[in-house]
């Protein structure tokens, strides 16, 4: 099986004025069509920049970036991309945010419209689609961010921090919400987090990281009864709490490390 993601011994330098940092080194990494892993790690550790070289925005110093078995060469409307900001466009009305991205790629047609209004209405915005960004709730905000993010129909979707701006209840719904949407549509997801539990509740694996330049330090499977249940009850499978704090000693240990 050709994997979703494949990630050969890439490596990135970022060149400043102030000379070239190292950001992330020796990274191999496959993720599997319709698996849903996490990259969990330090702050500055390179897990953007992971993100940002397999959407094509970043190219790697050395190694490939393959998505569907083609190496990347710059962004594809395979790979949908949702960040911690919605950058939803305040003058553009929820609807006309969600099409925004199907309008620059040249594929809004009847179609490619009722496809995202139908997503409008599953994420709980049917209402909303003539309103203005302002006029939403954080919450509201990143439905409308996602249903924008899944309209050109990606079959890999970069998650970075999606809810580090929401309040913890709006976080644990969307988490279920987006999971389930995934899940659904077999869609293959790479969410980045600093919420250890939100990892292990969403994921299927997840990636640690090394302190910079980030290295893979380990990955964790986390066991079927957590990836069976949804984000919200997995934090109360048995097992959660033994991986969490297994993983958590690893992370102390790189916290620990210069
Ligand atoms: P994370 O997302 O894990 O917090 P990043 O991928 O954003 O980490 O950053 C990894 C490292 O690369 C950090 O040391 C950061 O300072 C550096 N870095 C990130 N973006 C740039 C940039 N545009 N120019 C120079 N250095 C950068
Ligand atoms: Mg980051």
């Amino acid at each position: 099986m050709i994997p979703a993601v494949d990630l050969q011994e890439i490596a990135h330098v970022y060149v400043t004025d102030r000379g070239a940092s190292l950001a992330v080194e020796g990274i191999q990494l496959q993720v599997h069509p319709g698996e849903f892993i996490s990259l969990v790690g330090p702050s500055g550790c390179g897990k953007t920049t992971i993100l940002s070289m397999i959407a094509g925005l970043l190219k790697p110093a050395k190694g490939t970036v393959k998505v569907h078995g083609q190496t990347v060469k710059g962004p594809s409307p395979e790979v949908g991309y949702m960040l911690q900001q919605d950058y939803l466009f305040p003058w553009l009305t929820i609807m006309n945010n969600a099409w925004i991205g199907l309008e620059l790629t040249g594929r809004l047609h009847a179609e490619s419209r009722k496809f995202a209004r139908d997503l409008l209405e599953e994420m709980g915005l049917g209402d909303s689609g003539s309103l203005y960004p302002h006029q939403l709730s954080g919450g509201m905000r990143q439905r409308a961010a996602l249903v924008r993010t899944l309209a050109p129909d990606p079959s890999l979707l970069l998650l970075d921090e999606p809810f580090s701006a929401l309040d913890y209840q709006t976080k644990l719904q969307l988490e279920d919400l987006i999971v389930k949407t995934l899940k659904d549509r077999h869609k293959t997801a790479v969410l980045v987090t600093h919420d250890l539990s939100e990892a292990i509740a969403m994921s299927d694996r997840v990636v640690l990281l090394d302190r910079n330049p980030g290295r893979i330090h380990q990955v964790f499977e986390v066991p079927d009864r957590i990836r069976a249940a949804q984000p919200f009850f997995a934090r109360e499978e048995a097992g959660f709490n033994e991986l969490f704090r297994k993983i958590w000693k690893e992370m102390e240990i790189i916290g620990g490390k210069e």
